[in-house]
């Protein structure tokens, strides 16, 4: 049984209605149930007449199957759904609400929202309850061209997230590849790490359904567990591991062979994949194979690949982020024709269609070229024959243990603290790695600094997701600013380095 995207329907695949299709933390649902529980969702919408609903949906929860199968009912429907996490503030969580217009929120942990203005349905098992009623807006919808899919919410410089709208014809392209290239099958098991308000949960999230295989889901109890993470991937035999370098690399340094036979894949996106850690992993999982990955949210989770072979890691070091997937071409663009280097620009049917309700910042970031939707990555690359290799940033949006953080965000946030006068926000870097996130804040009284540090931390916590939250706060009398009038990071850098042991 799959998911086909090209009739939008689940159709009858293979003879096994018994195989697993989506385990969690409570439940271990085979491909029948979760098609019957994805038809309760889809029956239940056409009931109230939300099918009609023409505003994105919330999805909230932790990695309970229900968020799958929510997921998968909103496919059907053809309705754009909005994935969020636990891990978001509630402040948070209004913000996005407040963006992107929606009615409706299908909450799947057992913790009311209860968001201002909204219908909230409550699902556990195939059990479906209303918990709060608003107005729904209806509307007969025409044949839609290309529907959106989800919509990700990703960190925004402006002090507000931005959500990347993501279409059918791009989830199309992006499974095509997935189950084309990789040498993926049906029998396989992902595993799966990230939250599913991070794209890099698409990998899995897609692929199981577009292939008919079976998706491990793992929360943050397990995950944040080496033991009880490889306990249960030996369980359910996962073999392919799709994760952040970051994530991947607390698990060699336990140092031990783990036992994982049954790992065949690494699926690795997000950040730089470590020359080391490939390494090591090769070593410990000799038997696996790596693969490099590189694509923004933007162009739908990934837009590169590589096998890293013994071979490539002889040959490369820094590792390359791949060749292009079918489809799709990055173009560097170059500021001088015989620079090395250049801004990557994604074109491609998997490029999104822009961020939602956000013309100003869509205008910037996407244009058409040759026909094809393009996206200005802010990522800087270089081609060596058709092999691309990507060399960091050109903006202050940086990767801190693999998520992804603009520091304008984290500053316009605490700018809005009522004893801030100025902040500025940056990452501390160890080697090309950012470690630490420091804001540096002229006060606007000269009081308590401990207590004022305590308050501007809730504060951004009542905002800001946890990996956001600076790790130190530094009071400075003033800035200095450099010949262009920013201000110099430089030196607030290094003035903290001489107070703080880093
Ligand atoms: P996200 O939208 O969270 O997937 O983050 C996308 C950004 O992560 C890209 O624009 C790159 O800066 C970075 N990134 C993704 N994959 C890689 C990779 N394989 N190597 C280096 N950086 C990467």
């Amino acid at each position: 049984m799959k998911f086909c995207f090209d009739s939008k329907k689940f159709v009858d695949h293979q003879t096994q209605p018994e195989k697993l299709a989506v385990i969690d933390d409570r439940r271990e649902l085979s491909w029948m149930q979760f098609m019957k529980e994805a038809d309760l969702i889809c029956a239940y919408f056409k009931k109230h007449g939300w099918n009609k609903q023409t505003k994105p949906i919330i999805i909230y929860g932790h990695k309970q199957a229900e968020m799958i199968t929510a997921i998968y009912a909103m496919m059907q429907l053809e309705i754009a759904y909005i994935p969020i996490d636990h891990l978001y503030p509630k402040e948070r969580i209004a913000t996005i609400l407040r963006l992107a217009g929606t009615e409706i929120v299908i909450n799947c942990s057992a913790i009311p929202l209860k968001l201002e203005g909204t219908t909230e349905l409550q699902i556990n098992n195939e059990n479906l309850q209303i918990i709060q009623q608003a107005t729904v807006t209806t509307k007969d919808k025409n044949e839609m061209p290309d529907p959106l899919v989800y919509i990700i919410f990703t960190s925004g410089s402006t002090g507000e997230p931005k959500g990347v709208q993501i279409s059918t014809e791009a989830v199309r392209s992006f499974t095509k590849w997935m189950t084309g290239d990789f040498g993926f099958s049906h029998d396989d098991v992902f595993i799966n790490t990230a939250v599913f308000s991070f794209d890099l949960s698409v990998f899995e999230l897609m692929t199981f359904g577009a292939l008919g295989a079976t998706l491990l889901m793992n929360d943050t109890k397990t995950t944040t567990n080496t033991e009880n993470l490889i306990n249960r991937i030996e369980k359910y035999q996962g073999n392919i591991w799709v994760a952040t370098p970051s994530f991947a690399l607390a698990y060699t340094r336990i140092g031990a062979d783990p036992g994982l036979d049954c790992v065949k894949y690494f699926l690795f996106c997000g950040e730089v994949l470590p020359h080391s850690l490939a390494t090591n992993l090769n070593k410990i999982f000799p038997k696996a194979r790596i693969y490099n990955t590189y694509g923004p949210t933007e162009a739908t989770v990934a837009t590169t690949l590589i096998e890293i072979s013994k071979e490539v890691l002889d040959k490369y070091n820094p590792l390359p982020v791949g060749y292009m997937k079918p489809g799709t071409k990055i173009i560097i663009d170059k500021v001088n024709h015989e620079d090395k280097e250049g801004e990557m620009i994604i074109t491609g049917d998997n490029v999104s269609i822009g961020y939602l309700n956000n013309e100003e910042l869509s205008k910037e970031k996407f244009f058409v070229h040759n026909g094809q939707r393009a996206y200005r990555t802010g990522d800087l690359g270089y081609y060596e024959g058709e092999l691309l290799f990507c060399m960091g940033r050109n903006d202050d949006q940086i990767k801190l243990k693999g998520f992804r953080i603009e520091l304008n965000e984290i500053t316009n946030i605490i700018r809005k603290h009522e004893l801030v006068d100025n902040a500025v926000t940056v990452g501390l870097k160890r080697n090309t790695e950012v470690k630490k996130i420091v804001t540096f804040v002229i006060p606007r009284i000269k009081g308590d600094i401990d207590e004022i540090k305590e308050s501007i931390i809730s504060h951004s916590k009542k905002y800001l997701p946890f990996y956001m939250v600076p790790g130190d706060i530094f009071f400075v009398d003033d800035f200095h600013y450099n010949m262009n009038y920013k201000i110099d990071t430089k030196k607030l850098i290094e003035l903290y380095l001489n107070h703080n042991l880093y």
